[in-house]
């Protein structure tokens, strides 16, 4: 059956033309032939002259993920090509086989609603849309060809896939199914995984440069100041800035999260990697709000805060309220740092931009009454690339502060 065709409204061409992968339902003229969810679609203006070709899903807003802009086939060997693509560009990361990494982007990887992480010998795939979710046993063969894994274990419980129409799914796609725990080595240091369960696909990968940045703080602290070096990580997950600090000769890391299983395994990868440096570090539960007013009214002061929340807007209309939880831990973890030390303070909101971020941190440094000096802009590492023609993918990013 011939690909159905989809027109768009006209004036509404632009960011088509612009190559953003996103056709809302509202820049739709005409469909004409009858797609089933999720086949491939033609788009074209309303002359008939061809834009792009994507894949098609009436139940979300977002009609049309666009995945080419010439006129080609989008057929095994399209699929084939795009992934190798992506996997090409992260060949450094691999560690032999037991690094850990994002080896699809999604948008981003212009390869909308995929994403494909690797912890060592283990493939994970989150099937973020319709279109996607319908290939994906096609996608897992082609990965597994290319990647050669021992299995490919799928992570779909996201909120967003009710937006298309779809319901939470995980297990094993293709090979063996993963142990319980994985063990991935980042920078010669080992942290358990659980990719089943785990927040994600297990575990927060985009912060990698981030964590090789602290190791190297505090290993420059260690190595021209006198006294030993403490760091607060706040919303610890895991406890991997805290491990990466450990590694450099930090003498005090007090981790803290809500949760009881993240903080489980955050002692015992400290424990797999420093059992000896294990009394140097401290695993608290309880809420982060709370705990930084504690230590304010307590006088305590860190040489290093790390402060890492969840995502505080997941949408457009949740921005003032993230706004005023980003300001008030940033006012108290101010307060927190001891002259000359360090704030790496990070937003994971897509919906809050780093301008808006930096004008919220400047906010919360005022009503501390210190003075801050921004050092680096940070983001995510280059396994999590964003398109240029995809601000939407600009999700993370951060400061690090030194603090007066
Ligand atoms: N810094 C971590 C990732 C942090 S993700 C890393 O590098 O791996 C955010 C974490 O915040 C999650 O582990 C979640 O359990 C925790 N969390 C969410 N809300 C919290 C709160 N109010 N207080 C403490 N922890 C919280």
């Amino acid at each position: 059956m011939a690909e159905a065709v989809l027109v768009i409204q006209p004036g509404r061409e632009k960011p088509i033309l612009h190559r953003h992968p996103w056709v809302f339902s509202r820049a739709v003229a005409a469909v004409y032939g009858s797609p089933e969810p999720g086949d491939l679609v033609t788009v074209t203006t309303q002359d008939g002259a061809f834009l792009a070709r994507g894949y098609w899903n009436p139940h979300s807003q977002i009609r049309v993920r666009l995945l080419t802009w010439q006129d080609e086939p989008v057929d095994e060997s399209w699929w084939q090509r795009m992934l190798a693509q992506a996997a090409a560009a992260r060949a450094h990361l691999s560690q032999g086989r037991t690094g850990g990494f994002r080896v699809v982007n999604a948008e981003n990887d212009f390869l909308p609603g995929l994403v494909v992480d690797r912890y060592g010998d283990f493939l994970v795939m989150q099937a973020l849309t319709l279109g996607i979710d319908r290939r994906k046993n096609q996608l897992a063969d082609i990965l597994a060809g290319l990647l050669q894994p021992d299995g490919i274990y799928e992570r779909s419980d996201v909120d967003i896939r009710s937006k298309e129409g779809l319901k939470l799914e995980t297990g094993v796609l293709w090979g063996q199914p993963p142990p319980e725990r994985i063990v991935m080595i980042e920078d010669g240091l080992r942290f358990q995984v659980d990719i089943r369960r785990g927040h994600k696909t297990g575990f927060y990968l985009d912060q990698r440069e981030n964590r090789r940045l602290v190791q190297e703080l505090v290993a420059r602290h260690q190595t021209t100041q006198s006294d030993d070096l403490s760091l607060l990580n706040l919303f610890s997950y895991t406890g991997s800035f805290g491990l990466h600090a450990l590694a450099a000769g930090a003498a005090r890391v007090i981790n803290v999260d809500s949760s009881r299983e993240a903080l489980e395994l955050a002692e015992q990868n400290v424990l797999l990697n420093y059992p000896e440096r294990a009394d140097r570090c401290k695993f608290i539960q309880g809420n982060v709000f709370r705990y930084l007013r504690d230590q304010v009214s307590e006088g305590q002061q860190y040489d290093m805060v790390v402060l890492d929340p969840p995502k505080f807007a997941q949408s457009a209309n949740q921005v003032e309220k993230a706004l005023s939880g980003y300001k008030d831990i940033n006012w108290n973890a101010f307060r927190l740092v001891k002259p000359g030390g360090w704030l790496l303070t990070f937003s994971c909101s897509g919906a809050v931009s780093p301008d808006l971020f930096q004008k919220v941190v400047f906010g919360a440094l005022a009503d501390s009454g210190r003075q801050a000096q921004v050092v680096r802009h940070l983001g995510p590492g280059d396994d999590h690339p964003v398109a240029l023609t995809f601000p939407e993918g600009a999700y993370l990013k951060g400061l690090l502060l030194r603090v007066l």
